[in-house]
């Protein structure tokens, strides 16, 4: 089984390229934050997060549970959820900026073009925003049939899918 915890995954490691081009200081894992933010950049009163689809739960074709143990997964994936949703709120609380940067952004068939995601989060570090959201491209551009387990049981709750904020890393 894969670490939940991995360090240094090959998402995070593009989002860390890519914040290293604009020049802007950041801290690795800090400890001292509620859910030891994977970057953290101090001088932007800013956390970025990177968060694996399957284990984040992201609402997306990467993020579908297994067939097998669905409960199980149900359970587990669910509790996860809900410690990120509580981790944002402490760093919010905090008065912390929280990006939240999925996987699917950087790797797989719905990418976005790595320029842009850097762009975006660049654009959004040196604004005062308090939230980002970027997601890859499934909700635009993915025919409903091509997404996956969307068998007449597998929706989750349709009522926790409010407008996300995804497109506004589409626009301006
Ligand atoms: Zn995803």
């Amino acid at each position: 089984m894969k670490a939940i915890r991995a360090a240094d995954t090959r998402p995070e490691l593009l989002v860390r390229r890519a914040l290293h081009r604009t020049g802007m200081r950041y801290r690795l894992h800090d400890r001292s934050l509620p859910g030891t933010p994977d970057i953290v950049l101090r001088s932007r009163g800013a956390v970025v997060l990177v968060h694996g689809c399957f284990w984040h739960g992201h609402d997306c074709p990467k993020g579908v549970l297994p067939a097998t143990r669905r409960e199980f997964w149900d359970a587990k994936l669910q509790g996860n959820r809900e410690r990120d949703a509580r981790n944002a709120t402490a760093l919010t609380d905090a008065g912390w900026r929280v990006a939240t940067v999925w996987e699917c952004a950087l790797t797989g068939r719905a990418r976005r073009d790595p320029d842009e995601v850097a762009a975006t989060i660049g654009r959004w570090l040196a604004g005062d925003e308090g939230e980002l959201t970027v997601a890859g491209l499934w909700r635009p551009e993915a025919p409903a049939a091509q997404v996956r387990g969307a068998d007449s049981e597998a929706g989750p709750q349709p009522a926790s899918a409010p407008a996300r904020a995804d497109s506004r890393t589409t626009s301006s």
